[in-house]
């Protein structure tokens, strides 16, 4: 079997918001900063109060690399990580969808791709904007 995420837990408004096509990640109530995954505090002033808010499915494609070596049965390889800085600041470790590995360029404009993979997973890909 693949593997999945832990869909429970501190970062599970982020999963439950991908179901609906949604990006949600921690936003600090005092300073404003947003942050994901999910910690007490505010990196930036120290606040331990938060919100989950969405933010834009917009980024910046950061840097990638292909894994050549099998870590998890039943995820073939070569399989393409990518990281992505979205609009809000957050960074995020994704896999590109309906692109080439030879065709990502760093600071390529990115979109969100919500892939359905199993009746409560959903999970967070990116594909090159338009
Ligand atoms: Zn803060």
């Amino acid at each position: 079997m693949r593997p999945l995420p832990t869909l429970e837990g501190a970062d599970a408004p982020f999963w439950k918001a991908l179901r609906r096509s949604a990006i949600e990640v921690q936003r600090c109530s005092s300073c404003g900063t947003h942050r994901f995954p999910a910690t007490r505090y505010c990196a930036k002033c120290r606040s331990e109060e938060s919100e989950w808010v969405a933010v834009s499915p917009s980024g910046t494609l950061e840097t990638w690399c292909v894994f050549h070596r099998p870590y998890f049965d039943d995820l073939p390889v070569p399989y393409t990580v990518i990281q992505v800085k979205l609009d809000c600041g957050v960074r995020v470790f994704s896999n590109p969808s309906g692109v080439t590995t030879s065709a990502l360029r760093s600071g390529m404009p990115m979109t969100a791709v919500f892939e359905d993979i199993e009746p409560d997973v959903t999970l967070l890909k990116f594909k090159p904007k338009d």
